[in-house]
């Protein structure tokens, strides 16, 4: 019963996943997933992404979180287009909420759409919203251990960004161990070890994106 009851919701959400899919093609739309655990950094890295390459590329961002609209105000603050999804509870973004978030940004307008994914490494990464393409980030004070313990998140990533590179000299992490384990779950993704806060690395990734666009 519980197993039919979820494939239906995931029947639904991936039709309207298609529609989505469908959307960003037809009006060139690169649209971006971005997964991770909360605390990770997406909102710093995407804030740094969109200061760095506003001349470049028109971006946009829909926000997903629980509970609140700060994330939503911070990119803001750097001048680009964020529509906040708050979903009372769902710890993943659906593709309707998506769908219907597109309008409120004038998805059709823009080079880039950033989906800022519900901070959690578990189910977002089930629920397609439609995107081109998805980013998992992994920082250092998270520890070495998750792309074992959460290998489908990481399986599924075009790109895993490995954040907070300048606390690796405090806190116990290793790197390759990590790298190691990234590639035997996604031997094709492309790893990045990036600060968004200081912006080391961040060059390799807004290449990237540039690419990505072109
Ligand atoms: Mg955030
Ligand atoms: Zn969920």
């Amino acid at each position: 019963m519980k197993v039919s009851l979820n494939k239906r919701i995931l029947d639904r959400n991936d039709e309207c996943a298609q529609k989505n899919k469908l959307f960003f093609e037809q009006n060139s739309v690169l649209c971006v997933n971005v997964i991770s655990s909360p605390g990770s950094g997406k909102t710093t890295m995407l804030s740094r992404t969109i200061l760095a390459l506003k001349d470049k590329l028109k971006i946009g961002v829909i926000e997903g979180d629980i509970k609140t609209d700060t994330d939503a105000e911070k990119i803001r603050s750097t001048g680009a287009a964020a529509v906040q999804i708050e979903t009372q509870g769902a710890c993943h973004l659906s593709a309707v909420q998506v769908h219907d978030a597109l309008t409120q940004i004038e998805a059709m307008d823009k080079d880039v759409i950033f989906i800022e994914n519900v901070g959690n490494l578990v189910c977002p990464s089930a629920f397609d919203l439609g995107e081109n393409k998805r980013v998992v980030l992994l920082s250092v004070p998270e520890g070495d251990d998750k792309p074992i313990k959460y290998p489908g998140t990481f399986a599924g990533a075009d790109v895993i960004l490995i954040n907070k590179m300048d606390l690796i000299l405090y806190i116990p992490f290793d790197l390759d161990r990590v790298l190691n384990d990234i590639r035997k779950v996604n031997p094709d993704a492309k790893v990045f070890k990036i600060s968004a806060i200081t912006g080391d690395g961040m060059q390799q990734w807004y290449d990237w994106l540039c690419d990505m666009t072109a």
